[in-house]
């Protein structure tokens, strides 16, 4: 065992414990903006209940008025035209306002009728307002400050990344220079590392299975292999000293 081989492979443990944290932090980073924009929809889809339910109720308000008003109007016109059926001058005008005052009758009925349904509808929306209320009362703060907590931790996922990265960059001049230059090889191509660890036989990089005299090896740590499937350089490190994000 070499100094050089040993001090790499101490090297590329923590550059591989780095990545590894880099990985979780990515991943935060793509995952994180869907969660939010999940969060955002619920918050905007219970505001909009609310405002719904308020303007249905303020409509059948409105028409409740209307009717009662044109109600009113009906009688008031039927009073007037009794009073004319009295001073009529024959048959003929005698039954053109019966036919008047039948008309609004007709209509003074219809319009209670949907006096009653409005009574229902508007008991069913009030339930709705306050169904509504209900919801943002009890959910919409925690759903907003879940909101800011994935906003949080976008921005510390981002900050964690960059001081990664630097840690990296300066961890990368300490190896020799022909595991660096593979090291740097291999990154470039896969995009997020260099190196893998093997969890059991299989490479953490790509999840194939590493042959079993090759785990043996790896896991002596004296000696510098690579994933045949994914060209990674293959280190071991104990389960219990994986970085936790
Ligand atoms: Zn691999």
């Amino acid at each position: 065992m070499t100094m050089t081989v040993e001090s790499d492979i101490q090297f590329l443990i923590q550059m591989a414990q780095k990545d590894l944290q880099m990985k979780e932090n990515k991943r935060i980073l793509e995952t994180a903006p869907l969660t939010i924009r999940k969060l955002e929809k619920e918050v905007s889809d219970m505001d909009e209940r609310y405002t719904e339910a308020e303007a249905e109720l303020e409509k059948l308000k409105k028409e409740e008025i209307r009717l009662d008003g044109d109600v009113k109007d009906d009688r008031a016109a039927i009073v007037t035209k009794k009073n004319e059926l009295l001073i009529v001058k024959d048959n003929k005008e005698y039954a053109a306002k019966t036919s008047e005052i039948q008309f609004l009758e007709n209509k003074i009925e219809g319009h209670e009728n949907r006096g009653l349904e409005i009574l229902t509808l508007l008991e069913a929306e009030k339930k709705e307002v306050a169904a509504a209320t209900e919801k943002i009362n009890t959910e919409k703060d925690t759903k907003l400050a879940a909101k800011k907590d994935w906003e949080d931790k976008i921005e510390e996922a981002k900050a964690t990344l960059a001081r990664l990265e630097k840690e990296r960059a300066g961890t990368l001049p300490l190896l020799s220079e022909r595991i660096r230059k593979r090291y740097e090889r291999i990154l470039k191509v896969k995009g997020d590392s260099g190196v893998a660890n093997l969890i059991g036989a299989v490479c953490q990089g790509c999840f194939s299975r590493v042959p079993p005299q090759q785990v043996h090896e790896v896991r002596r740590n004296d000696t510098i292999l690579t994933c045949e499937a994914c060209g990674r350089i293959l280190i071991y490190f104990p389960a219990d000293q994986e970085p936790k994000s």
